[in-house]
């Protein structure tokens, strides 16, 4: 409503008898405080098999509130040794390509499809991700980021809903729910086929332009 309008509307409360209105604040939430509640609330988690096989579940972690978020497939077994995400061979990489684009790791906020590790690093099965998912959309809703960095096919096809090759998925920026979404290799896959690490690069160029 423009500040005209507000004035008009109040003039009128006023000549019908209403002499003091009330305004409440808007909420301010704790983005912090509120995933690490949700942290707590899960940890103990049983709503897929994953779990039988869990040493510690790996939330996600980074800052809550990020202009960017990661999203990868699920922990490997240092993560689940730590119960932290991205700490690994793998979480060491991705923590250069991050500062490779001026990124540090406490400026992002790093997650999983699957807050569990499936056995032997298998791909989640989609009755896993259909279990783990809500956590993954709260986490989306609570940080509110600006971008969204995909890691993987398995991040990409579980979230986009698009059936379709890695390479395929690089050729685009998407619009996941209103935030600028790009697709790259998962650091994993670079460790193994380092060959790739120009194509990784030129995907994080592209967020890069976007993001500063
Ligand atoms: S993977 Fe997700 S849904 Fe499955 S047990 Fe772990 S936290 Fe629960």
């Amino acid at each position: 409503m423009h500040n005209k309008a507000i004035k008009q509307y109040l003039e009128c409360l006023k000549l019908s008898g209403i002499q003091d209105i009330f305004v409440k604040p808007p909420i301010q939430i704790n983005k912090a405080e509120l995933l690490k509640e949700l942290e707590e609330n899960y940890h103990t988690c049983t709503k897929c098999a994953l779990h039988s096989g869990r040493n510690k579940f790996c939330y996600g972690n980074g800052n809550p509130d990020a202009r960017l978020l990661i999203i990868g497939e699920g922990p490997g077994a240092d993560e689940d040794r730590i119960g932290k995400v991205f700490v690994g061979r793998s979480g060491q990489l991705l923590t250069k390509m991050l500062s490779a684009i001026n990124l540090s790791r406490d400026e992002v906020y790093i997650t999983n499809i699957v807050k569990c590790r499936p056995p032997g690093n298998r791909n989640p099965l989609p009755e896993e991700k259909k279990a783990c998912l809500p956590y993954l959309e709260e986490q989306i809703s609570i940080i509110q980021p600006e971008f969204i960095l995909m890691l993987g096919k398995v991040a990409a096809v579980t979230l986009l809903e698009i059936d379709q090759t890695l390479t395929a998925f690089r050729q685009q920026i998407y619009n996941f729910r209103g935030i600028k979404t790009y697709v790259s290799y998962h650091p994993s896959a670079l460790l193994r086929n380092p060959s790739w690490k120009k194509l990784a690069w030129i995907d994080l160029q592209k967020l890069q332009k976007d993001y500063f």
